[in-house]
């Protein structure tokens, strides 16, 4: 198995609630009982005092992305510190919100763009509105905007990934609403999907205690929603396009698969 060792941090907050988030919610809560407040000099001196230090950050929450700016802050202090080419950084979305956009300036769009350690993975809930707002108790409407979300950071160039949680209340028509959402992954980008890997929902200490059997059920059926997944990439992708390391997956203007 390979092992990947990576230094995490945490932004103790998150504006949705999971019923599978395997963080406690009181983590989730911005509670500076259970938190604290840190810059990136105080992070990246937290990260040098590390006797085996990793040579990976993860930003990581969570939603990072409530503080948007925490990218490119990280970026300048590792940069400041002439750890930029030994160091990947990595962060993590929960494509919720459009505050990159909206708070962040094009200078450091243009930064977080060109910066070469860099990869950012949003994660989708769920396949369809329903199962979106039945995992994140947010707004099924929210479910197409991360769709908008995501294809604007494809549009900038960034070197982006996808998760996608299956979990479903609903056993009907899975296979259907599978062959949708990977449509929308294309319709960003062809070779999206290839980017884009499902999490199995597993049951972790903190989530037993809110499972009720809608719980049980989506997790039994999101085995039938990751069948679906393989056998639509197998309708749309070759085996060698399959089979190509993740990072090496092109997602460039013009680089797209045909369907
Ligand atoms: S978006 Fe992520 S951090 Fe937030 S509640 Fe869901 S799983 Fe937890």
């Amino acid at each position: 198995m390979d092992l990947l060792r990576a230094q995490v941090f945490q932004n103790a907050a998150c504006n949705w609630r999971c019923w599978y988030c395997y963080v406690p919610y009181t983590l989730l809560a911005a509670n500076e009982q259970h938190s604290a407040w840190l810059g990136p000099n105080d992070l990246i001196d937290l990260y040098l005092n590390e006797p085996l230090r990793p040579a990976v950050i993860d930003l990581s929450g969570g939603q990072p992305d409530l503080v948007p700016e925490w990218v490119p802050w990280m970026m300048r202090e590792l940069c400041e510190r002439k750890l930029e080419n030994d160091v990947y950084l990595w962060s993590d979305d929960n494509l919720s919100n459009d505050y990159f956009w909206r708070f962040v300036s094009s200078d450091d769009h243009e930064l977080i763009a060109s910066y070469r350690n860099y990869g950012k993975v949003c994660c989708f809930k769920g396949f369809d509105a329903e199962s979106f707002a039945f995992n994140t108790c947010a707004e099924p409407r929210l479910f197409e905007r991360q769709f908008d979300l995501m294809a604007r950071y494809v549009e900038i160039g960034l070197d982006v990934y996808g998760y996608v949680t299956f979990t479903t209340p609903v056993s009907a028509g899975i296979r259907a609403g599978i062959c949708r959402f990977v449509d929308s992954l294309q319709n960003i980008h062809a070779n999206l999907p290839l980017r884009t890997i499902p999490l199995e929902i597993q049951l972790f200490s903190p989530v037993k205690a809110r499972m009720e059997g809608r719980h049980h059920q989506a997790m039994h059926n999101q085995q039938a929603a990751i069948a679906a997944w393989q056998e639509e990439l197998d309708v749309r992708f070759t085996e060698s396009e399959r089979t190509r390391n993740i990072a090496d997956v092109p997602l460039g203007e013009g680089t797209g698969a045909t369907q």
